[in-house]
């Protein structure tokens, strides 16, 4: 008997919509949700920008990543942005414009259509979307549609929190209203942004005004992205529920404050590492070759790595997203050769900017011995597995969260260089409330960075890796099973069961 498409639909299981911000940091750690769910039985969707797509497929082993889960899909949508763009530093405010401009009809259109999302010819209607809580024009298509939605904001707790309170904050007059083109580091000198921020409750004695997530230069209450951030970060009360990348021992306070206003939160972190669990209990493979870069792994680091000592190198990455001026790199070059610890250094090609950008690998002559000796740079590597690797002693990170994240669950110590956005508030928790690394703040200067490496990788090791250490097995019971994350991903998949329309 032939089964009406209804009647197909009906039996398949519930399709759940991704919607990412279409970033390194966002579209990891959504695609690892998505492939959790596969792993419980839903049938997941990606929808990404046609340019992230292209990328992954150049440089990611997406295919073989998802090939082995029947119900995993990826749709894609136009960014608006021409494909030489560039979707780092500033720049990405560009992208956020262009997509919250253009974003909204295509993402109807391709709800409303029957094959952007088909499922073997039958209309796979969405039962819930899980979305990035920036993309707040998907909200009205599905609201109309009865299809019920939950945010994933990719950020931490702590960054998330007082995203949440900037009305609060900025009638308690804590973020500054001044003009764009404040100088920025003769305002950082000033001693009102040591005052510590009195309007987000729980983190009264640790978050000064310096730590404030913000966009470019100081949180300003007049900028249009900080107005967003606002606005959007408030909706996520009407959500059916919130999805943070984190866990309870980690930001459990934190987590308490933003239940009083979002009861049905779901803490699931440290992802990835959940992943690798529950695939390697299904006795499936969870290789490093299984990555979502955008940029092609450069994998001859793992060869140095090999030949170095335990817990010599340290490993010095900025993400994705971060950009520096030739005279920002030089003062961490100086400092990581004087320090005299060897390093391993990933340097994007589109990273380096403004005058003498050109030039920017040219080592100066006084380096060179340092560099060639102790130093290995290159343009993007696999970072969970050079985490990993025992030659690694410390992780300097721009504290993006999915990096804080990695270099929590392997019990690793950090130095944090926050570039903008939820970073300023992370690296301000490794170091004054989790204790396990060192904030440098808004600084950019050699001695410091001397000083800092010479700290976590010797004269404090101890100190930071007992602690990291501990944090590392609190993440680890989080995920495995009976743990607060493993708990709470059941839920969500119980709960979007429950979708199925
Ligand atoms: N990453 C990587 N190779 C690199 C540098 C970064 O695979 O050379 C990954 C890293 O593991 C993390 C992501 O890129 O998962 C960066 O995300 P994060 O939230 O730390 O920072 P963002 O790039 O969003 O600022």
């Amino acid at each position: 008997v032939e089964m009406s498409d209804r009647e197909t639909a009906m039996e398949l299981p519930p399709h759940i919509l991704i919607f990412p911000v279409p970033l390194q940091g966002h579209v990891n750690s959504m695609l690892n949700l998505a492939e959790l769910l596969c792993l419980s039985g839903l049938h997941v969707t990606i929808l990404l920008s046609d340019y992230t797509h292209n990328r992954l497929l150049r440089h990611a082993t997406l295919r073989s990543r998802f090939s082995r889960h029947s119900g995993f899909r990826v749709a894609t949508i136009s960014d608006g942005l021409p494909p030489d763009h560039p979707r780092v530093g500033e720049r990405i405010v560009d992208m956020a414009l262009s997509l919250k401009q253009i974003g909204g009809s295509q993402f109807r259109r391709l709800m409303e259509s029957t094959d952007g999302l088909s499922e073997g010819g039958a209309m796979r209607r969405v039962s819930c979307l899980i979305m990035d809580g920036v993309l707040s024009f998907a909200i009205s298509v599905v609201e109309e549609m009865g299809i019920p939605y939950i945010y994933f904001r990719t950020i931490s707790a702590c960054a998330f929190w007082p995203y949440f309170c900037i009305q609060e904050i900025m009638d308690a007059g804590e973020v500054p209203l001044r003009g764009k083109n404040e100088d920025k580091l003769t305002y950082w000198k000033k001693k009102e942004m040591d005052m510590m921020v009195t309007s987000v409750p729980g983190m009264e004695r640790f978050l000064r005004r310096r730590d404030i997530p913000r966009f470019f230069g100081v949180a300003n209450a007049d900028d249009p992205t900080f107005k967003t951030m606002k606005t959007d970060t408030k909706k996520t009360v009407e959500a059916c529920g919130l999805i943070l990348n984190t866990f309870e021992d980690l930001e459990g306070p934190i987590l308490d404050e933003i239940r009083k206003h979002i009861p049905n939160l779901y803490s699931i972190g440290p992802l990835h590492a959940l992943l690798k669990a529950q695939l390697e209990s299904k006795g499936m493979e969870s290789s490093h070759n299984h990555s979502s870069s955008f940029w092609e792994e450069d994998r001859s680091c793992i060869a140095w790595l090999d030949s170095q000592p335990t817990c010599s190198v340290i490993y010095v990455s900025f993400g994705s997203i971060t950009i520096l001026t030739r005279d920002e790199l030089l003062e961490f070059w100086y400092g990581l050769v004087n320090s005299g610890h060897r390093f391993l250094w990933v340097i994007r090609p589109d990273s380096i900017v403004g005058n003498n950008s050109e030039n920017w690998n040219e080592i100066p002559v006084e380096l060179e011995e340092g560099t060639k000796s102790r130093g290995c740079m290159v343009g993007w590597v696999p970072q969970q597995e050079v985490l990993a690797h025992p030659a690694i002693g410390a992780f300097f990170t721009h504290s993006g969260w999915n990096s804080t994240l990695e270099s929590i669950a392997i019990g690793l110590p950090m130095i944090c260089w926050a570039y903008f956005a939820d970073q300023t508030t992370n690296s301000r928790f490794v170091s004054k409330v989790w204790k396990i690394g060192l904030d440098m703040k808004d600084t950019c200067d050699r001695i410091i960075v001397e000083k800092m490496v010479k700290d976590v990788m010797d004269v404090r090791r101890d100190e930071f890796l007992e602690r990291a250490h501990s944090m590392a097995v609190l993440s680890g019971k989080a995920i495995s099973e009976g743990g607060s994350s493993y708990l709470n991903l059941n839920r969500l998949v119980e709960f979007l069961k429950s979708t199925v329309s």
